[in-house]
């Protein structure tokens, strides 16, 4: 046996008793979770992936046949390929977005906090519904940032949801009390971003 066998045969040794190591902890660690219940989760931070995240999630429900609903709390003037699937080939799915009011570029108070509030309302409806497995609350942050919806009231029926069901909220910020409320917090960092390199959005990967 050369020298370099010798050598890759003990790495490889290492290497496996590591990863035992590493597996015995992740088991013991699966065999303590022992609560079933939904989860509320927020995907935040400055970098890209957060809606897609959630989407991500409400293939994985639609894959067991589960009930879901989303409601995007931002109406851009881009459609995205979400939109268009959900609404074209997925009715099932019960989808809603702000009709009218706030996008980045309306500077309508008033009526955005009007259109905040009915769209809210479908939300609300649905995480008072047990029927519901899993909700996603798109881009929702933005209406506590803005003081466009009482923050106490989406803290309230959030936490007060049926308790199989599970809740997914996007969007930068969200605050103290939301992130303090939820299960499962994860920020995506905004490490490089190709629309700062002058690549425009691309369809089927950013809308
Ligand atoms: P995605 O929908 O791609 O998961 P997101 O939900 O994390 O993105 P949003 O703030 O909702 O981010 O914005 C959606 C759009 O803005 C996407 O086209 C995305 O590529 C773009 N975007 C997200 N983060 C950044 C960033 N840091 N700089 C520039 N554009 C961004
Ligand atoms: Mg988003």
């Amino acid at each position: 046996m050369s020298d370099s066998d010798d050598k890759q045969q003990r790495k490889d040794a290492k290497h496996k008793a590591a990863m035992q190591k590493q597996k015995a902890k992740v088991d013991a660690r699966i065999e303590e979770a022992s609560l079933e219940r939904g989860v509320a989760v927020l995907v935040t931070g400055n970098g890209k992936g957060k809606s897609s995240s959630a989407f991500g999630m409400v293939l994985r429900a639609l894959g067991y046949g589960m009930k879901v609903g989303v409601v995007q709390f931002i109406k851009g003037k881009q459609l995205s390929g979400e939109e268009i699937f959900l609404r074209d080939r997925l009715p099932e799915v019960d989808f809603h977005q702000m009709g009218t009011g706030f996008t980045w570029n309306t500077q309508d108070r008033s009526g955005d906090i009007a259109a905040a509030r009915e769209t809210w309302e479908q939300a609300r409806r649905m995480l008072a519904d047990p029927a519901y497995d899993l909700v996603v609350l798109d881009e929702l942050t933005y209406m506590i940032g803005y003081d466009y919806l009482p923050e106490q009231e989406i803290l309230d029926a959030i936490a007060n949801r049926p308790r199989e069901q599970s809740v997914v909220v996007t969007g930068r910020g969200g605050g103290a009390a939301l992130q303090e409320l939820v299960d499962t917090v994860s920020e995506v960092k905004d490490v490089k971003h190709a629309f700062r390199a002058g690549i425009k959005a691309r369809r089927g990967v950013d809308f």
